[in-house]
């Protein structure tokens, strides 16, 4: 394999800035990889003046997944690690992943990736390859597996085209649901679900999973019920932005390719909807299926583009998504994981796309 370069340890460093989402300047230290208010003699400023936010956080993003195919190799990995490090997500939820890339756990260099094990899926009811397929009987054994192969997260395909019925369509029953979600649970794991259709969504939620990916079939009935168990919602914007496309490739089966322009239409307002609902909503880009890796930035754009405050698209790509990860945002004794801006993100979204610093595990990184 080929060895990350291993940074000197950490030296104390010193920040002032103004911290999201408190909006206070204050002077923030770093010592040991950990965050904390009161000054260290010695430590190094590395950011004078500015924003300081929680690291952003892809929290759909595939490691292992590019447009091109799987990404398998160590050297892939780790590339598409820093892709997204350098985009300022220093925290990534893998929901579903061919590749076992646990090796970049040892890299003090690399994001922290949260993972779900492979997809599950029914045979030929998914990307070819991708998936742990079987069929209902198999579901519970194979969510438990995965449970036990992640952290914390399964994933499961809700919904794909049924080639028999040229439509997308439900992959489980609701009673193979709510199972699934019982064996989840019971092995400390929370359920993550893909979804673009309608019909898939009532049982998925009376089930109990704990996130819908996509979710563009969300109606207002689902969203109060979603809204009503405390599910989130991971709409990954960017990527059902090629959902036209997917349409154009689909002419053999010209319902589900009329479907899916019908979910592309109203994509945002469904969006908006959950939002409005009290869905709690955060931003994952879909990175590596049909999308590069890197598009954090872009993502919190796009949530505030279809409704979501500055703030609270922000939030749904930085400290709301971390507590949701488990993770703490600038609090004494958090991990010392900083994106820093020069200018006020909340005033301008575009501020994102050039991080002044990035500290990850307490070291400067950029
Ligand atoms: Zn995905």
């Amino acid at each position: 394999m080929t060895a990350a370069a291993q940074p000197p340890a950490p030296a104390a460093l010193h920040l002032r800035g103004v911290l999201l989402p408190e909006a206070e300047e204050r002077d923030l230290y770093v010592t040991g990889g950990g965050l904390g208010f009161e000054p260290v003699p010695g430590a190094e400023t590395v950011l004078r003046g500015g924003w300081i936010l929680p690291g952003l956080v892809d929290a759909h993003c595939h490691v292992s997944l590019s447009p091109s195919g799987p990404v398998l190799d160590e050297d892939g990995l780790r590339a598409q690690a820093y892709t997204n490090r350098d985009a300022g997500a220093l925290l990534l939820r893998n929901p579903g992943s061919p590749a076992d890339a646990r090796f970049l756990d040892g890299d003090p260099a690399a994001p922290r990736i949260i993972r779900a094990g492979r997809h599950i899926a029914r045979p030929m009811r998914y990307e070819r390859g991708l998936a742990v397929e079987v069929e209902p009987a198999g579901l519970a054994a194979a969510v438990t597996e995965q449970a036990a192969a992640g952290d914390g997260w399964v994933k499961l395909v809700g919904d794909w085209i049924d080639r028999d019925k040229g439509d997308l369509a439900p992959l489980w029953s609701a009673e193979d649901l709510v199972e699934a979600v019982r064996v989840a649970h019971a092995a400390g794991a929370r359920v993550a679900v893909h979804t673009f259709g309608e019909d898939a969504l009532p049982d998925l939620v009376a089930a109990g999973v704990d996130s819908i990916e996509h979710g563009t079939g969300l109606t207002d009935d689902t969203i109060a019920a979603l809204a009503a168990r405390g599910g989130a919602l991971v709409p990954t914007l960017v990527n059902v932005a090629n959902f036209p496309g997917i349409a154009s490739r689909a002419s053999r089966y010209p319902a589900y390719a009329e479907h899916m322009r019908r979910l592309h239409a109203t994509a945002a307002d469904r969006v908006r909807a959950a939002y409005e609902a009290g869905v709690p909503v955060y931003c994952g880009t879909d990175a590596g299926g049909m999308l590069p890796h890197g598009l954090v930035a872009a993502e919190i754009r796009a949530l505030h583009a279809v409704g979501l405050p500055a703030a609270d698209a922000l939030a749904a790509g930085s400290w709301a998504a971390r507590r949701w990860l488990g993770l703490p945002g600038l609090a004494e004794g958090a991990p010392a994981d900083l994106a820093c801006y020069a200018a006020d993100p909340r005033a301008d979204l575009d501020v994102l796309a050039g991080p002044a610093r990035i500290v990850l595990r307490g070291r400067v990184v950029r």
